[in-house]
């Protein structure tokens, strides 16, 4: 078998035993003799497939039963809007701290919905860092305050999140399950699944009850949380196999001994790779280093012209995806859950190799 280490920013690397055990599995579910892609999910095997997943998740992040758990389609760029439809009236004002590329993109969706207030950007600097959040333009009355926790484009990370009186709203698509948070300062939680959870085509929503049964009469009934909670997130036929999935990757996460372990690790694998770029005189780390993303960590070299000298030596060891975003350039090295430390090390063995030969 051969497994490269995989940088990917998303589809991301999935754990290897993860995909052991689907492959096992693919061809004769348990003994149903069908593939779980294959089988109804109104089936009380899927079923259980579903809530066992879910109670995984909810055991993982510590989800009271104030929340909904949801596992729907349409990516979090559905939830941009699927938000704004479902807790706010036209007219209402949604405040957005804008630190990158996915807040800008969710911005501009709820503009289509209801009032928007960008109370801090760090789109000036081409987002290195968080505005300080006492010279956060906050409105006096916005239903909702937004927020990426983690931005996959630019690599800046909430490592705490606001206080706020308006109800707090994470996209946290590409670090959710990386560390403990505190689900219940949040109204709602949204990721898609194809960075830290599984494959694309699953979204997972953890909302507060309370803020449910007011979406606008004209949200498409896919997107509307009181619909699906009340279906078990089945009011459409759910994203299966992703939720299948899904679910073995949340039985793997609580075998690795769950969110505090993993933070440690997934700390641990970014020190390391944040110390090589730091200690040497060719690369550069462009984030503010209190807000350095733990998942993704971009980085330029000292000549751009030997940017692809570099991605070739990489892949040559084995070091696949690092090449970055067109708006950052350089490169970028996630290391989600699932990428082990050995890439990591790797990685850090062939860029000092590379710094000794062209630096
Ligand atoms: C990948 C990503 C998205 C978009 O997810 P889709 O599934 O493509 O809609 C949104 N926000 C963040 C932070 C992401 O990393």
């Amino acid at each position: 078998m051969h497994r490269t280490h995989n940088f990917s920013a998303g589809p991301a690397a999935l754990p290897t035993e993860v995909l052991q055990q689907a492959a096992e599995e693919m061809l004769d579910y348990q003994s149903s003799g069908m593939s779980v892609m294959e089988m109804s999910h109104r089936s009380s095997i899927f079923v259980d497939i579903a809530a066992r997943a879910e109670a995984d998740l909810r055991e993982l992040m510590g989800i009271s039963d104030d929340y909904h758990v949801l596992f729907l389609q349409g990516g979090a760029t559905g939830q941009f809007a699927g938000i704004p439809l479902n807790l706010t009236a036209p007219g209402d004002t949604m405040d957005f701290i804008d630190t990158g590329a996915w807040s800008k993109k969710a911005i501009k969706e709820a503009g289509k919905y209801c009032q928007v207030n960008v109370a801090a950007s760090s789109s000036d600097s081409n987002y290195d860092h968080i505005p300080d959040p006492s010279s956060w333009q906050l409105s006096a009355d916005a239903k909702l305050l937004h927020i990426c926790s983690n931005e996959t484009i630019g690599g800046v990370q909430f490592k705490d999140f606001p206080e706020s009186s308006s109800t707090l709203v994470a996209d946290m698509s590409s670090d959710i399950l990386s560390r403990p948070v505190d689900v219940n300062r949040f109204g709602l939680i949204y990721a898609g699944a194809q960075k830290n959870i599984g494959p694309a085509g699953l979204t997972v929503i953890i909302v507060r009850k309370d803020l449910c049964g007011k979406a606008r009469t004209e949200t498409p009934t896919f997107l509307d949380y009181a619909v699906q909670a009340d279906a078990d997130s089945m009011s459409n036929t759910p994203p299966t196999y992703g939720w299948y999935l899904a679910g073995l990757v949340f039985a793997w996460a609580k075998a690795q001994g769950g969110l505090q372990a993993i933070a440690e690790q997934n700390a641990a694998k970014a020190k390391l790779l944040y110390d090589a770029i730091d200690g040497s005189n060719f690369y550069t780390a462009p984030v503010h280093e209190a807000v350095r993303s733990a998942m993704n960590v971009p980085f330029t070299l000292a000549d751009a012209e030997l940017d692809k000298a570099f991605l070739s030596g990489a892949e040559a060891r084995g070091l696949f995806n690092l090449k970055g975003h067109r708006s950052v350039g350089g490169m970028r090295a996630s290391i989600y859950n699932a990428v082990p430390m050995a890439a990591v090390e790797s990685l850090v063995s062939f860029m000092s190799e590379f710094e000794n030969e062209h630096g």
